[in-house]
């Protein structure tokens, strides 16, 4: 097992990673920006490093100081968390060729799933299907463009290979808009990402966001944990997710879980790991892999009853995977509600100081949550400041206790969307299961 581990991240996930490796006898290590002295896992881990000032580039960013802290404290190994630099595969190696492990694919696995005509190609080559489009970058040839769209049909949308958190993406209704569409993301995604390549699929007009959870030891075995609805989502940000997808046939579930568990191997993926589609009309349809834990694990581990980042952790020290497929029993129903310091209305950061947390709490309810009495939200980074999750038996009775445990949540000091979710875990359209990536816009909108 990992001797010490640094934890490069910070909030909910830093504390979250801190107690699996607690949980396993790994020392911590926990680096922190000049704003973040205050967080509550640094009382808890067992050395702590400022790695730089307040903004992100030059603390959570900044690959030397973080390589620099693992040198100090003899770590053995680091662990990105989400966002920041976990899918960074430039850090990736810069970990690994510092001799220390990096908790994670490998550098080239995550660059393959970075670019997303590579890792589109890398999914059709193990059966996992993927959206119709123009498999591979468009050229030039702006007639064979146009052919491409005409035979795949309109509306189609413009995606740069580089692209991420919903940007460099273009949709066209017409053929008259395609080639200057086309021309006009090109040029974006060349300055937004440095690179000016660009493909084309056809555009889903009602999908739901539907995930597969994965774990593979990179010795030959993989697994999957089920699915994830994330359908509703503002400005392509997850606002509630839930375990297991409704409504799904089993039979396609198994079958797309699968040809995911196919692509693990094939890649030689070694970690925890989503691939993400779309759902319509009864079918899956693969967008985009992503190469590190996710915001939205808890769900699957309420109704896998595995623990994701312990797994990760065992991987990482080089363990084969410590449960088979048969051994996982997908059980019962969770939920997961994303609490913002944010106004619920017009969703402007709301960073302060916390002068009340209470946390909810009874059968079925987990908090994941850096908050306590006196803490000061900086306005510095991401506005998540606690996740409320719900298991129960059934879908009915998860969503019970999760309105039940946002009623019993008391934060003052700050705004946050809790009054959202509590609109929404009450709506009959959310309450009936299955609704579009498009609801939750909508709903706003009206
Ligand atoms: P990013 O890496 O920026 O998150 P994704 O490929 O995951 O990009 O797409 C982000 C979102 O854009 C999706 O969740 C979906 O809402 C929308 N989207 C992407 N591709 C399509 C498509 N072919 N049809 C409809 N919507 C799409």
């Amino acid at each position: 097992m990992l001797d010490k581990v640094v934890i490069a991240n910070r909030g909910e996930i830093a504390l979250r990673i801190l107690r699996a490796c607690k949980e396993l006898g790994i020392k911590t290590v926990a680096v922190h920006s000049k704003a973040d002295a205050n967080l509550m896992h640094l009382h808890l881990a067992d050395e702590s490093v400022c790695i730089g000032p307040n903004n992100p580039a030059d603390s959570y960013l900044n690959i030397p100081a973080i390589i620099s802290a693992a040198e100090v404290t003899h770590a053995n190994a680091i662990h990105p968390g989400y966002g920041f630099l976990s899918e960074n595969a430039d850090f990736a190696e810069q970990v690994e060729r510092s001799g220390f492990t990096f908790i994670g694919p490998s550098a080239d696995v995550i660059r393959l799933m970075g670019d997303k005509v590579s890792a589109i190609e890398a999914m059709q080559k193990a059966g996992v299907p993927t959206v119709p489009g123009s498999n591979g970058s468009l050229t030039e040839d702006h007639s064979h463009t146009m052919a491409i769209a005409r035979d795949i049909g309109y509306p189609v949308i413009i995606k740069a290979a580089g692209g991420g958190g919903g940007r460099g993406m273009r949709v066209v209704y017409n053929e008259e808009d395609l080639i200057s569409s086309v021309a006009l993301t090109k040029s974006e995604a060349g300055a937004a990402f440095n690179n000016d390549t660009v493909y084309l699929e056809k555009f889903l007009q009602n999908p739901r966001h539907v995930e597969f959870q994965v774990l593979a030891d990179g010795q030959g075995n993989a697994i999957h944990l089920g699915d994830r609805d994330c359908s509703l989502q503002r400005r392509h940000q997850k606002v509630i997710e839930e375990a297991p997808a409704p409504g799904i046939p089993d039979e396609k579930r198994q079958e797309v879980a699968s040809a995911c568990i196919r692509a693990c191997i094939e890649l030689g993926y070694k970690g925890a790991g989503t691939f993400e589609f779309l759902y319509e009309n009864g079918k899956f349809y693969f967008i985009e892999m992503n190469t590190r834990v996710q915001v939205e694990h808890p769900v699957t581990e309420l109704i896998s009853g595995i623990d994701i980042v312990k797994e990760q952790l065992r991987i990482a020290s080089g363990l084969p995977l410590g449960v088979a497929q048969r051994d996982i029993e997908l059980k019962g129903h969770a939920f997961e509600c994303r609490i913002n310091a944010e106004d619920p209305k017009t969703f402007m950061p709301s960073p302060g100081k916390v002068l009340q947390f209470h946390a909810p709490g009874g059968n079925g309810v987990r908090v994941d949550s850096h908050l306590y009495n006196g803490y000061r939200v900086p306005p510095y980074y991401d506005s998540l400041i606690a996740k409320i999750i719900s298991y129960g038996p059934d879908r009915e009775t998860a969503l019970i206790r999760m309105k039940n445990a946002l009623d019993e949540t008391v934060i003052d000091g700050i705004k946050t969307n809790i009054p959202l979710h509590q609109d929404l875990v009450t709506d009959p359209f959310f309450k009936e299961g299955g609704v579009s990536i498009h609801y939750l816009e909508k709903k706003l909108a009206e």
